[in-house]
């Protein structure tokens, strides 16, 4: 048996491969290119491309594709084989610089929200080689960005790498006025950690919500739920281990550095953390991540629900997007540093963050925005729908003494002046992570808690990225060529501080006080995807984005039509399953049961005439009620559903699944799952919540 040190990365053409296979020259060349970005010579490429394809070949592929993100939120592929017909009949395995760099799928399928008629079908998709090639089954894998004709991006993967180029030139420019002449590059990284719940495959395939879905539309509660805590870091089921144990060894292979597993709050739910790498590399591992932990689950008799809430009533599954920023020579600049310069330095950073926190609250929540996940913001188990930010005490404690001019309790009584002064010694956060803020700094990272465990995280690491570019250009706009850097530095970061209060907040952000006051200090608080999507397009927005060249008009455009779009069609299904649930297996089951409970009573009585059967008249009474209810409000469904054709746009659309459909299928949900409760399990067409819950 392999040792992980000796498997770790072996599907992967990764930088041990490069040196071993490329000649000095084109490994130089590739690793200019992928550690700054510089442009990469086709020569080389063709070079690389042989490389790959011998690596690959022995690897036993026959294929290879370039792997992409379209706008459905799930990774594409299409596959080319690598044989070429040679004269004698048989064949040859080819594979050419100019195949590795850019190929043509036929994408007139893909959304691109009016972007591209489909008459111009073709998009072209381009590679990324800072992000590595890697084998999955038989065939490699080239990551690559997907862009339509005309040069627009109709992927997640174009805008990323766009947004980090973006904070890459702000954040050099901040370093250089500190001094710093050696950094080469700024990236921005990511650790996401992800939720997931997994349940029988056998429970899975009765059930027509969880297949059409992802999440279970009726339901009773199950008699435990997770009140009992007695399955958070809990012992690991067998079975459960021997699927994190395979997840692993697939994860390792393609280089993922899955570290931590444990049981989450939720019965049957878990959680998987890699550590961290650059948003690009953390945004296709996580991709992969997702894929390979449904493929995984099978072989396991499992299916791994991915989605942001299969059960109500039980905790939903989030994916905490832990973010930083760091130059190429390993500077972590949201860590506090030992010297006076270096905690300016940091102050700078950290303000940067808050500012664009308070200043793009509504690009952060809509970069987390899906039908889905709109089930949790707000829910008490996730924090809520407005953004803030968590310092912890002793660093709101910092920024108070600066903002205030007063001196610092927590030091020797002195006021401070930034950079000239070494920043006061507080204690890093790390112990109270307040669990409920949506954005709180863990030391020398925060923690964007808002985004559900099926999203992709490209959209919210974009906004980040860009968000914080905006503010370090502001600032560097401002501090260059200042006479006193020191006063001018000293005078940014108390205004940053005097400005954006509002968005810190340090209290439980579970409690509806908490809703109050934050409207209060006139923070957004979008309950829904059709409430927040559409300030994508708010002037602010666009010119933010545009300015430092992440999307165009054109593309932001076509990006609020597409999730839009897809939150209108998720629903839309929902409901539709939900209808065909009632109509052909809830509704007839209620009645059956009802039927021979009745029929039961009957024969009671022909016996002896002198039974009463007070359950009996009871429970067909209540049973009849529910079915009728059920009847009238699957109708009622219907009609929403049928009048969402009369939509003039897709923003009316949204507003007529958020306004009409949702509060109907709530309520059809409601008569069933009373039903339900009444009648024998025998009876119930589907598993159960318990069965689900507590059938692994
Ligand atoms: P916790 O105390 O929450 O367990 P960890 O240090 O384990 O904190 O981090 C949780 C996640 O944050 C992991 O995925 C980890 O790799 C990631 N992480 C740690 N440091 C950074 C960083 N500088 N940038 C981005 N992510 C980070
Ligand atoms: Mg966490």
């Amino acid at each position: 048996m392999e040792t992980v040190k000796e498997y770790f990365g072996c599907n992967v053409f990764d930088d041990r491969e490069m040196k071993a296979n490329l000649p000095a020259k084109v490994y130089q060349s590739l690793k200019k290119t992928i550690d700054e970005g510089a442009v990469l010579d086709v020569s080389v490429a063709n070079i690389v491309a042989e490389a790959m394809k011998e690596w690959a070949l022995k690897k036993g592929a026959t294929h290879y594709t370039h792997w992409f993100q379209p706008l459905t939120g799930i990774t594409a592929e299409k596959h080319d084989s690598f044989i070429s017909p040679s004269p004698d009949g048989g064949v040859i395995m080819e594979f050419s610089g100019k195949e590795l760099i850019k190929g043509e799928p036929d994408a007139s399928s893909f959304p691109t929200g009016g972007i591209r008629a489909t008459f111009e079908a073709r998009g072209y998709t381009t590679w990324d080689p800072t992000s590595y090639a890697f084998i999955k089954g038989k065939t490699l894998c080239i990551p690559t960005a997907f862009c339509a004709y005309g040069g627009q991006a109709l992927d997640k993967k174009t805008p990323l790498l766009r947004s980090m180029e973006a904070l890459n030139t702000q954040a050099l420019r901040i370093l250089r006025l500190f001094g710093n002449d050696t950094a080469k590059r700024v990236t921005s990284s990511v650790g996401p950690e992800q939720e997931y719940f997994l349940v029988p495959k056998e429970m899975y395939d009765k059930r027509l919500d969880l297949r059409m879905s992802g999440r279970t539309l009726f339901g009773a509660k199950a008699p435990k739920g997770q009140e009992m805590d007695d399955h958070y870091f809990g012992i690991i089921k067998p079975r459960v281990q021997a699927y994190m144990e395979e997840l692993n060894e697939e994860l390792w292979k393609l280089g993922i550095l899955a570290k931590t597993e444990h049981n989450e709050v939720a019965p049957s739910q878990h959680e998987l953390a890699p550590i961290y790498t650059t948003t690009n590399v953390g945004t296709d591992h996580n991709q992969l991540t997702m894929e390979i932990m449904q493929k995984i689950a099978l072989k396991h008799g499992l299916v791994c629900l991915l989605h942001e809430k299969p059960f109500a009533g039980v905790n939903g599954s989030g994916k905490h997007n832990n973010w930083s920023i760091a130059t190429d020579e390993g500077q972590n600049l949201l860590s506090p540093g030992a010297t006076p310069y270096e905690n300016a330095q940091f102050l700078l950073f950290l303000c940067a963050v808050i500012k664009a926190v308070d200043d793009y609250q509504d690009l952060l929540r809509l970069s987390v925005a899906t039908a889905g996940n709109d089930h949790r913001l707000g829910a008490n188990e996730a924090p809520p729908a407005v953004v803030s930010m968590f310092l912890g005490d002793e660093l709101q404690a910092v920024l108070d003494a600066i903002e205030t001019d007063t001196p610092y309790s927590g030091a020797e009584k002195t006021k401070m002046q930034l950079g000239v002064d070494v920043l006061p010694l507080f204690n890093r956060d790390t112990t109270d992570r307040n669990r409920t803020s949506p954005f709180a700094f863990t030391g020398n990272k925060f923690e964007f808690r808002m985004l559900g465990s099926s999203n992709s995280i490209a959209c919210a690491n974009i906004m980040l990225n860009s968000a914080v570019a905006e503010s370090l250009k502001i600032y560097a706009d401002r501090l260059e060529g200042v006479d006193d850097f020191e006063t001018a530095l000293h005078e940014m970061i108390k205004k940053t501080i005097k400005d954006h209060k509002r968005i810190m907040f340090n209290g439980n952000g579970y409690d509806d006080a908490w809703i109050a006051e934050a409207e209060k200090r006139g923070l957004s608080n979008y309950k829904t995807t059709a409430d927040c999507m559409p300030h994508l397009l708010d002037e602010k927005n666009v010119k933010m984005l545009t300015s430092h060249k992440v999307f165009t008009l054109e593309e932001l455009q076509s990006r609020t039509e597409i999730m839009l779009e897809n939150y209108c069609k998720s629903v839309t299904i929902e409901a539709n399953t939900m209808v065909q649930m009632a109509k052909t297996q809830i509704i007839p089951a209620i009645e059956k049961y009802a039927m021979d409970v009745a029929t039961g009573a009957n024969t009671k009585k022909q016996l002896n005439s002198s039974i009463a059967c007070n359950y009996e008249s009871s429970l067909v009474s209540k049973l009849s009620e529910y079915s009728d209810k059920a009847y009238v409000q699957t109708a009622e469904l219907e009609k929403v559903v049928a009048d969402l054709a009369e939509a003039k746009d897709i923003i009316e659309e949204s507003a007529m699944i958020r306004d009409n459909v949702l509060p109907k299928m709530e309520e059809l949900r409601s008569s069933c799952d009373a039903a339900e409760e009444l009648t024998a399990k025998s009876y119930w067409p589907f598993p159960t919540y318990s069965d689900l819950l507590f059938g692994v």
